[in-house]
């Protein structure tokens, strides 16, 4: 078993990242608007707050109440649309239940849309066109990259169908030539698409849900479950332990996929930066 080190590739594409930035007349923008006191949002804003400033962006941090009224947030998202030094613009999730998140997300600029959710954004990809891909799919194919490990002709099995890792996921590797299948709650007999897949993607939110009879051998196994287990710890969808023996490579949790998804927002800002470039907008 070997290990897909989302640290090392992390460090490598972040090394990657700043060459390009030299080249770039102005600090780049990055704003997150929160909503509310959620506490594992608090603690991905500062994650990203803290890459960003390293990179020597410009980030922006809005907080809105809890009980901000959806017209007061969508003038805040039509402020920074207009803003020309603001290259990206994300609403962290989860937001109030009384605000509507595919009004909100579809507010920003698809050309500011540094997690990849407007409609059209989702709607290039599906059609292999260039847009802004949201972050944790794209890093799960820069890691695959970064081993080597190909894609086309390859039997991919993805479990979890969310607009942010499932779906995308689906489409950039359907767009590299894998042959995928999108498995979700509903499926049945679960255990018959795993064990066909050369390529094992589990986004699901269940801690140690696959088991080592459910994996083919040498299979690669990519865990973007985040769960917390019995004494606290955090562990993934995927039973470590169990599979180890049987695979050939697989992401630790933690230091696998959740590394590569904040490098990925700010390698978007600069794709973002690049793409209004390009335009002249
Ligand atoms: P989600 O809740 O939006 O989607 C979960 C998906 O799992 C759904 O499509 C559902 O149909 C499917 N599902 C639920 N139970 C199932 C079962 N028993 N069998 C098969 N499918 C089942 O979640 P999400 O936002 O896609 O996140 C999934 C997990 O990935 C969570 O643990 C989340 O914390 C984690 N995550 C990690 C990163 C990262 O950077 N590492 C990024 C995003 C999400």
């Amino acid at each position: 078993m070997n290990l897909l080190d989302g640290k090392v590739v992390k460090k490598e594409v972040l090394e990657n990242l700043k060459k390009e930035l030299t080249g770039v007349e102005r600090p780049l923008g990055l704003a997150v608007i929160q909503v509310g006191e959620d506490e594992a949002s608090k603690v991905y804003v500062r994650q990203k707050a803290k890459m960003a400033e390293d990179l020597g962006f410009n980030f922006q941090h809005i907080k809105l109440p809890e009980d901000v009224t959806e017209s007061e947030l969508l003038s805040k998202i039509d402020e920074l649309n207009e803003d020309d030094k603001v290259d990206g613009i994300l609403v962290q999730m989860p937001i109030p239940k009384h605000l509507n998140p595919s009004v909100v997300q579809n507010r920003i600029s698809y050309l500011k849309d540094v997690d990849g959710l407007t409609d059209i954004n989702a709607g290039c990809l599906v059609h292999n066109k260039e847009s802004l891909v949201p972050c944790t799919p794209q890093g799960i194919i820069e890691l695959l990259k970064y081993y080597n490990i190909e894609l086309k002709g390859k039997n991919v099995t993805i479990i979890g169908r969310s607009d942010l890792v499932g779906k995308p996921l689906a489409s950039l590797m359907t767009n590299k030539n894998a042959t995928v299948t999108l498995c979700h709650s509903k499926t049945k007999n679960l255990k018959l698409f795993t064990k066909n897949a050369d390529i094992l993607v589990v986004a699901v939110g269940k801690a140690k849900l696959i088991k080592e009879d459910y994996v083919k051998k040498d299979a690669v196994i990519v865990d973007v479950g985040i769960n917390r287990n019995e004494d606290g710890k955090l562990c993934g969808d995927v039973d470590f332990e169990d599979v180890k023996e049987k695979v050939s490579y697989i992401t630790p949790v933690t230091g696998g996929v959740g590394q590569m998804t904040v490098e990925e927002l700010e390698r978007n800002t600069y794709k973002a930066y690049c793409l209004r470039k390009s335009l002249n907008k």
